[in-house]
């Protein structure tokens, strides 16, 4: 059975040379064991479900023993914090184990000390991995652009945090890892050579059209720019539509290839509630969920800044950055039309579309299950479960007539099959990612893989599976998730 074959210096990430990391090994940690397995993930690294089983994958996984052709490494970084240039940052607890044949970067979270861990540990809790594996996987299959996880494995080795906790270690997946922040650490430094070095070669691998056809904008490096403004911007969508939170939308968590990483605080909504912050740490609502497109517009402008040595001039940058808007709201538009099974267009959509999201807003309805009730009624022509949401029923009976003119003109079967395609039955709530967190620390782990294979099929019904899919309990909202991770 072939093990983990990673390419190592074969022009990957580590070809850009050793002002861009520091080659070290992670730190082993003691008595590892299985958290959760992806199985497609580990498919998509063809590797061996024997392998995946076996002790030696164990160790590799948990930075207990290196992988064929891997010679590991930290990457260099800087960045903006909730707003504030933050200097350099860096793979603090993250280790970059290669890249394998497919051209997917393989990389440990939460393997040890690194020198760009500053006051960290170098360490992730059990906690905050089965969020992010949860996480990588769900998102995945709501076809949202993601960081994939192969697997968690935990380990009896204390971390402090508020209180003591255990160490964990995710090994996560992506074509790359290169962040906003890469390309502002070495603007901030006037390192003119290595900037260059890092927009070509995420060009050259990630973006060759904006080599060859660099228009409308004037040179490869502002197409470059208008390419990933437009990746994060459908990002944007996407995570809007669903109802998803970030909850740390730094610079040096945005993706260059516009996937969402670096899950640590996030949440799907419960209730819609627009200006639902769910980072504990973030007092400022910085990052609030109907925020989060302006912040990524924002931290597109620091993108812009430090690529404007490469793009030359200040208006073509600009440029660069004017189809966001566009973007973003095409993009969401025709997701909210989805969401509503409507296959077209018509102009009074986004009236149609601002109004069920004011009723929404106003009474605080649980925004999965009223989207996954709008498409059983559209299914079966009876919206009365759907009214039961609302204590203001005159006001939804308003949304509904214009709602049915509007898709009067639609195939309903057409429309309903459209909807429960795209409307998720599950989603990782806090309180379904707590009740599986709450097993593993007993050791328990089947809740997370009975979760995992839920969010591996949001759309599905899974028949007994409807408690995973039910309101939150009264206790969710007690869940406090921040940071400290
Ligand atoms: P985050 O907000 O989780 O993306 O983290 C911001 C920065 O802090 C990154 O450079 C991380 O690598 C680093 N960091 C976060 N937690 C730790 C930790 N426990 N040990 C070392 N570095 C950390
Ligand atoms: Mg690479
Ligand atoms: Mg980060």
């Amino acid at each position: 059975a072939p093990p983990l074959d990673l390419a190592g210096d074969r022009g990957g990430f580590a070809s850009l040379g050793p002002a861009f990391f520091t080659r070290l090994d992670p730190t082993p940690l003691p008595q590892p064991y299985w958290v959760g397995i992806s199985s497609s993930v580990a498919e998509l690294l063809d590797l061996d479900a024997q392998w995946m089983a076996s002790d030696e994958a164990l160790q590799v996984f948990t930075g207990n023993a290196c992988p064929v052709g891997s010679r590991p490494l930290a990457s260099v970084y800087s960045g903006h914090q909730f707003g504030v240039w933050a200097g350099q940052l860096g793979d603090g607890r993250a280790i970059l184990l290669g890249e394998t044949t497919e051209g997917l970067e393989v990389q440990l979270k939460g393997s040890g000390r690194t020198p760009y861990s500053r006051m960290g540990d170098g360490r992730a809790v059990l906690r905050s991995s089965i969020r992010e594996f949860l996480c990588s996987e769900a998102m995945h299959a709501l076809g949202i652009p993601t960081s994939r996880a192969l697997c968690v494995t935990g380990s009896p080795a204390p971390v402090r945090r508020e209180e003591t906790e255990t160490a964990a270690v995710v090994t996560r997946v992506a074509p790359s890892f290169v962040r906003f922040g890469h390309f502002e650490h070495f603007a901030a430094r006037d390192m003119q050579t290595e900037l260059h070095a890092l927009a070509d070669y995420v060009i050259e691998r990630y973006y060759p059209a904006c080599r060859t056809a660099p228009q409308p904008a004037s040179n490869a490096y502002a197409a470059l720019l208008q390419a990933v403004s437009e990746r994060t911007a459908t990002l944007m969508a996407h995570w809007q539509a669903v109802g998803f939170c970030h909850g740390v939308m730094n610079t040096d968590n945005m993706s260059i290839l516009g996937l969402t990483i670096d899950y640590g605080p996030f949440q799907f909504l419960d209730a819609f509630v627009p200006g639902h912050v769910c980072n504990h740490s973030d007092t400022q609502g910085r990052y609030a969920y109907n925020r989060q497109p302006n912040v990524a517009y924002w931290n597109l402008f620091c993108l812009a800044q430090a690529l404007l040595p490469l793009i030359g001039d200040e208006g073509v940058a600009r440029t660069a950055l004017e189809s966001y808007k566009t973007v973003f709201s095409t993009n969401f538009m025709a997701q909210m039309r989805r969401k509503l099974g409507l296959a077209d267009a018509a102009p009074a959509d986004g009236e149609l579309i601002d109004a069920i999201l004011l009723l929404l807003a106003r009474e605080g309805v649980d925004h999965t299950i009223f989207w996954r009730r709008l498409s059983h009624a559209v299914a079966r022509h009876d919206f009365a479960p759907v009214r039961d949401l609302f204590l203001d029923g005159a006001g939804w009976d308003r949304w509904l007539l214009s709602y049915s003119e509007r898709i009067a003109q639609t195939d309903k079967a057409q429309s309903g099959d459209l909807m429960l395609k795209t409307n998720p039955k599950f989603v990782l709530r806090n309180h379904l990612g707590e009740q599986a967190i709450r097993a593993a620390k007993l050791g328990d782990f089947s809740p997370v893989q009975t979760l995992l294979h839920l969010l591996e099929h949001p759309f599905d019904e899974h028949p007994g599976h409807d408690a995973w899919a039910d309101f939150p309990p009264d206790w969710a909202s007690s869940i406090e998730i921040s940071c400290s991770s």
